[in-house]
């Protein structure tokens, strides 16, 4: 994949990090008990998830690092499963987990040599990539979830650079699937991506944060589509 976002990927990453920490630092029991903008899901389910998902990049790492498989997760049931678990958990113990998980990554992303970054992990979704894409993987996780957070993070937070590598990277991903409609994504600033898929092409305009949240699945704001509704996307990841 893109290669070229890995040196930046790790200050996206750590600033996303800093982000979450700094939230989650200042939720209180009832805090922990509301809900995240993820449908099913309270707070307590996505940092209990934001946790889990470190410790299994950090696997990644070890992968990389050994050249021994060792998935992020054994299965869809164990990942859901630690999930539903984690979430019952005290809030200062899914505080507690998320720092060490957090800490753990780091670590392993630190350990690894210029040759081991370049050596091939499998992600979730059983795609091979090269262990630069660790970083990244982090960086989409910890910055849209968040958002999902609801703690009025937004789109329009992030990096404007990582906004545009995230159009880049879902319209890809979204293209690379084809199951949707084709679609051409306009920004003010003179910026488009390209959704390829069945015709005919609808075009959707807006600031690159409103198209990044759209194209993520977040809901439509500030934006203006050609077509009289906005095409449906379906799942992302
Ligand atoms: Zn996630």
């Amino acid at each position: 994949m893109n290669t070229d976002r890995h040196p930046r990927s790790r200050g996206w990453l750590d600033q996303g990090t800093a982000v979450i920490l700094d939230n989650v630092a200042r939720f209180d029991d009832d805090a922990f008990d509301q809900a995240s903008g993820l449908p099913g899901w309270s707070r307590r389910h996505l940092v209990a998830h934001l946790a889990a998902n470190a410790e299994a990049l950090h696997r990644l790492t070890r992968w990389a690092a050994t050249g021994e498989p060792t998935p992020m997760y054994s299965s869809t049931e164990q990942r859901e499963n630690d999930i539903e678990q984690g979430a019952r958990l005290l809030p200062p113990l899914i505080r507690d987990w998320l720092h060490d998980a957090v800490t753990l990554l780091d670590a392993g992303m630190d350990a690894l040599s210029p040759a081991m970054w370049g050596n091939p992990v499998s992600t979730a979704q059983g795609r091979t990539v090269a262990a630069t894409e660790i970083p990244w993987m982090r960086t989409r996780e910890v910055w849209i979830h968040a958002v999902d957070l609801n703690v009025g993070v937004g789109f329009e937070d992030f990096p404007a650079d990582l906004v545009t590598e995230l159009l880049a990277d879902v319209t890809a991903v979204r293209s690379a699937r084809g199951k949707g409609r084709e679609v051409e994504l306009r920004s003010a600033d003179g910026g488009s991506w390209h959704i390829a898929g069945a015709g005919p092409m609808v075009i959707v305009s807006g600031d690159p944060a409103d198209l990044a949240r759209w194209v993520t699945g977040r809901g439509v704001r500030g934006l203006a589509s050609g077509d009289s509704a906005f095409p449906e996307l379906g799942p992302w990841l």
